[in-house]
């Protein structure tokens, strides 16, 4: 075998599980690098997934589990490598990684995206002290108290559901009068009788002694400044795209999302973009692993070619 690879498939989450089943499929020498062995990306996260079509209600750790079963049993590979850098050289390119590196004609970006941070006096000095960007990680930490959740989107509306399951209290803090998130879950949000959402409210710093007491907001309409106890704040303000590795290599937008469209290709020859770090409306886990058999599809072409 050549040391070249045909591709090589940065992240497993399941963008990158999709295109590991699809190359090991079509008979390409595909590796998937990993930096952690718990495969599933930001699903891990997540207690119950209702929208993957056959797979209602599976728990966000079990499809980790499953998706990676699956295309171990196809023939897919993996290494547990944290890269550096990629570049390209004579026509290939060089992905280095803390253990080694490989040299590959193909290279996919399946490197997803992270929560953003709030930015907000108090923030950094209480992560892990009370502020936490996981609730299904950390909410266990807060059982029988009261816990604040700040966003309107999906994620923080799913996390304020699953934290009035497990605590006395939850505020949600959204800066305007009507939540993003879908109506599915907005329903099943206001269904619970332990969860107030404070609207039109800005969070401006989180307090504590040591670790974290309460949020301070102040009502955009009103003006008002009030303090919610809360031993808990859990941050969902959005996504960041963890496209580092791309920037210089490939085209990326005003938010850092790398340029692609359907087919998953980017500016750059040979270089693919798949789930939460492509440009894409709707990143969702049924889309990501689309997006993966798509990259195997346009990468076939290119390696006809090449
Ligand atoms: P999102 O949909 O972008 O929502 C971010 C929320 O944070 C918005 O409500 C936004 O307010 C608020 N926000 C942003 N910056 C803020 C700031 N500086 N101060 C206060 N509030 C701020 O992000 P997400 O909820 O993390 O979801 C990310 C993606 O994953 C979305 O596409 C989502 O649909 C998807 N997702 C889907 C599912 C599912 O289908 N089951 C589950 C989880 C996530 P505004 O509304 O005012 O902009």
């Amino acid at each position: 075998m050549s040391d070249i690879r045909d591709m090589v498939i940065i992240g497993s989450g399941p963008a990158g599980l999709g295109c590991a089943l699809y190359a090991a499929r079509a008979g390409i020498d595909a590796v998937v690098i990993e930096k952690n062995p718990l495969p599933g990306g930001q699903i891990v996260n997540t207690t119950d997934v209702d929208n993957y079509l056959g797979l209602p209600g599976i728990g966000g750790f079990e499809m980790g589990d499953t998706f990676r079963r699956h295309v171990e049993k196809m023939g897919g590979e993996f290494i547990e490598d944290d890269i550096g850098s990629v570049r390209a050289e004579d026509g290939i390119y060089i992905v280095s990684g803390a253990k080694e590196e490989y040299k590959t004609k193909t290279v996919v970006f399946a490197t997803g995206a992270h929560r953003s941070k709030l930015g907000i006096p108090g923030e950094a000095q209480f992560t892990g002290r009370g502020v936490s960007y996981c609730a299904t990680c950390d909410g266990a930490f807060f059982r029988n108290k009261e816990t604040v959740v700040i966003g309107g989107g999906d994620v923080a509306v799913e996390d304020a559901i699953y934290l009035a399951g497990l605590c006395t209290h939850v505020t949600l803090v959204h800066r305007r009068d009507e939540l993003r998130a879908a109506k599915s879950v907005q329903d099943a949000l206001f269904a619970k009788d332990n969860v107030t959402v404070a609207w039109n409210s800005i969070p401006d710093e989180v307090l504590g002694d040591g670790v974290v007491k309460s949020l301070r907001i102040h009502n955009k309409e009103t003006e008002e400044s009030t303090e919610i106890p809360a031993s808990g704040v859990f941050i969902a303000v959005g996504m960041k795209p963890d496209s580092e590795l791309a920037s210089g290599l490939c085209d990326l937008d005003e938010k850092g999302y790398i340029i692609a469209g359907e087919d998953c290709v980017t500016s750059a020859p040979g270089i693919y973009a798949i789930g939460d770090v492509r440009t894409k409306a709707l990143r969702q886990v049924i889309t990501a692993v689309a997006d993966g058999a798509c990259a195997v599809t346009s990468a076939e072409a290119y390696l006809r070619e090449h």
